[in-house]
Parts: structure tokens; C-alpha cells; sequence
């Protein structure tokens, strides 16, 4: 009889099945140890916690290449720190990188002030025109950067017109899926070579870790291995357990988080002081027909547009009790965060309005707390009782 496929959850909380033995441990016990006995005369692979092998950081590895329908992952010390490695893995000096003009702000400075320095151009591009991307590409554009679903937006890329220019150019297609996770979408069923993700949000879950990973293809998980090496930043096993743990929940935690945002965004798009409402679940969302297709839940970020600039948002933002004002996302708690604050404060107020979120907005990574209690605590903060 040909074996059913695992589905999302019971990846998440197994991994690849595998025979237990008899007394083994149901959980991977924290390998707190920087290092491990290498027998003399031996020529097993020498294991070492910088080198990306302890045990806790190799379960979580398998784990997400098994979401993510992947060969191979690598967890590492921070979204930061598996970006700048996945790039670091495929570009030299003298390459050239197209990444979407809607991107993370830490990226952004990665890509201008760091891949520069070692000799790679990079172009910003707006990912909403496919053209775009052809428009812009040079003999050694190597590699298209994506985000998707984007912040603070959550507009939806298609990547499959992307996917088909890199193959037929010999691109890499890189794609950094934070906000969807696997459980909502999984970019390599798109055509994506590497994926990203700040496991820091939603994959841990539970806001106590920061980490990151890299997915792809065998290949490329040795390169970013040989160069977490050398570059060093290497995840801590007890915060590889603590992913270990939030993980497990992954499909139930998202599907609270889809819900709630769905339910969330369709309240606040019916009130009076709340000028819009950005959530790729309600209709008007530019990219609702595209997320109907190709996603497999509309995620937790939702971005409101409050009438009345920053000043109105920070009299809303004092009276929430519930929700809680800080940047990151992806937890199980409701965190609020003002783009002209966090991810943002690089730009000008007038770049932020030509980006489509004038100051007054603030973006709602919605917990999974009861969504009554969500709702009730924008009531009450909007209305000033
Ligand atoms: C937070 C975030 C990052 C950076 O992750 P860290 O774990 O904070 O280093 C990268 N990309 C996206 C989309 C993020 O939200």
C-alpha cells in the first residue's frame, strides 16, 4: 500500500517519521554542549555547535525542510544572520542582486551598506510589474530577492513569473516567507530555490528567542554551513529547543492567527474612525483574488490606517491593554508596532505616504488570544473611554 504523505501538522510536530527506539526520549533533551567526543582514529564528521551539528539544531533543521517540502534547512542565530548568509551563499563580488523595493528594513541596510562593500550591486525594484524585473537585469544579475506577504501591506506576490525568469536566465530565486510560514504557503511548490525565514516570528511563536534559517537544496545548505563556519553565528542549542518546542504548535497556533486576524480585520474595516484596512482576506485588498489562489491561510498582520495622523494613533495605542506596543511579530500575544517607529524610521514621512502608509498607521501582528478581547480593546481605545 503506498504511504499517505504526512500532513503540515504531524510535520511539525515529528519531522521525518522515523522508528523510536525502545526508552528513547519523546523530546530531543537540550545538547548544551559546545562540543562533542571524537573518538581517536575516527573519520565520523566532527561535531561542534558553531559548525551547525548539535543535535537540537539538527532536529529543528529537518523539521522545516519537511514543512517546507525542502531537502535540507539550516538554523541560525537571527533572521539577520540567515539572510545575509542565503545571499552570501550564491553572490561574489562583481554580481548583481534585484531585490523587491518592499522589503525589511534590516535588509535594506544588509543589501546597501554590506553587500556593497563586497563588491555586489544591488537594484531595488517594485515587484508589483514583472517587467520590472526584466527591465532592470545585467549580465551578472545573479540572484531576485523577494518578500512576501510584505510588510506592513501584506500585499501577495506571485512568484511563478519570477520563478520562470530566473530559470530561464539562470537566477536564483530567494524568497523570504516570515510572514506566511510554511502552514500558509510554501514558496518551493512556486518555483523558489531558497527560502527565509526569521524564525523569531511565527516559527518559535512565543516571542523569547531570536533565530533564523535557510532552506533549500542540499548544495546550497553545505555552502551556508561552510560559511556559518567561518561567519559564526550559530544558533544556541537551549534557544534551538525552545523552536524545538514552539514549533510543534505551528499548524494550530496559525490557524488561531488566521481566524482571529480574519475576524479582526472584518470588524475593523467597519469602523468610523479606522480609515483602512490592510488584510489580503478582505475583498478590497488588492491582492485578495491572488491570496484566495495561492495561499493556504491569509496570516496574522494587519495594518490600519487611522484617521487623524501619528497623533491619533498614539492616544489608541496608550489606551490598549490587550495588545501590547512592540516591534516584531508572530507571537501567541497581540503586539502592535508603528512603521514610522520600527521597521520604517529610515525613511521620510513623505516616503512612508508614497509607500501607500502615511504616518497614523499602525500594524497588528494578531495573537491568539480570544478575538472578543481583541476587538473589545480597540473599542474601547478607539472610542477614548
Ligand atoms: C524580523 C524579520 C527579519 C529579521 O529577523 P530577526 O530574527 O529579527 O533577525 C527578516 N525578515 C522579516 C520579514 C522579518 O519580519
Amino acid at each position: 500500500m503506498k504511504q499517505r504523505e504526512p500532513g503540515l501538522s504531524t510535520r511539525a510536530i515529528h519531522g521525518p517519521l522515523v522508528r523510536r527506539a525502545s526508552q528513547s526520549p519523546i523530546n530531543t533533551p537540550v545538547y548544551q554542549s559546545a562540543t562533542f567526543v571524537n573518538q581517536v582514529g575516527s573519520s565520523d564528521e566532527v561535531m561542534y555547535t558553531r559548525y551547525g551539528n548539535n543535535p537540537n539544531q539538527i532536529a529543528i533543521a529537518n523539521r522545516l525542510a519537511a514543512l517546507e517540502g525542502a531537502d535540507a534547512a539550516i538554523f541560525l542565530a537571527s533572521g539577520m544572520g540567515a539572510t545575509a548568509l542565503a545571499h552570501l551563499a550564491v553572490l561574489q563580488s562583481g554580481d548583481h542582486l534585484l531585490a523587491t523595493d518592499w522589503v525589511y528594513g534590516g535588509t535594506r541596510v544588509l543589501f546597501t551598506r554590506e553587500l556593497s562593500r563586497l563588491g555586489i550591486d544591488v537594484t531595488f525594484v517594485d515587484p508589483s510589474s514583472t517587467r520590472e524585473w526584466r527591465n532592470r537585469m545585467r549580465k551578472s544579475t545573479r540572484a531576485i530577492f523577494v518578500e512576501t506577504p510584505t510588510n506592513p501591506l501584506a500585499r501577495v506576490l506571485d512568484l511563478e513569473p519570477l520563478a520562470k525568469l530566473c530559470q530561464v536566465e539562470g537566477m536564483v530565486l530567494i524568497v523570504d516567507s516570515t510572514f506566511a510560514t510554511p502552514m500558509n504557503f510554501r514558496p518551493i511548490e512556486h518555483g523558489a530555490d531558497i527560502i527565509i525565514h526569521s524564525a523569531t516570528k511565527y516559527l518559535n511563536g512565543h516571542s523569547d528567542v531570536i533565530a533564523g534559517a535557510v532552506v533549500s537544496n542540499n548544495d546550497v545548505i553545505e555552502v551556508v554551513r561552510g560559511l556559518l563556519k567561518t561567519w559564526g553565528q550559530s544558533i544556541d542549542p537551549h534557544a534551538a529547543w525552545l523552536i524545538d518546542r514552539g514549533m510543534k504548535t505551528l499548524a494550530v497556533r496559525m490557524g488561531a492567527h488566521n481566524r482571529n486576524a480574519l475576524a479582526f480585520a472584518r470588524w475593523a474595516s467597519e469602523h468610523p474612525r479606522i480609515g483602512a484596512v490592510h488584510y489580503p482576506g478582505l475583498e478590497h485588498h488588492p491582492d485578495h483574488e491572488l491570496a484566495r489562489e495561492i495561499l493556504d491561510g491569509f496570516g496574522g498582520i494587519v495594518g490600519l490606517q487611522l484617521d487623524g495622523g501619528p497623533e491619533a494613533s498614539e492616544r489608541v495605542l496608550r489606551r490598549l491593554r490587550v495588545a501590547s506596543h512592540a516591534p516584531s511579530l508572530g507571537g501567541v500575544e497581540t503586539l502592535v508596532s508603528e512603521p514610522r517607529l520600527t521597521s520604517h524610521a529610515e525613511s521620510t514621512a513623505k516616503e512612508r505616504k508614497a509607500q501607500g502608509f502615511p504616518d497614523g498607521f499602525i500594524r497588528v501582528s494578531v495573537g491568539i488570544e480570544d478575538v472578543e478581547d481583541l476587538i473589545a480593546d480597540f473599542k474601547r481605545a478607539l472610542s477614548g473611554t
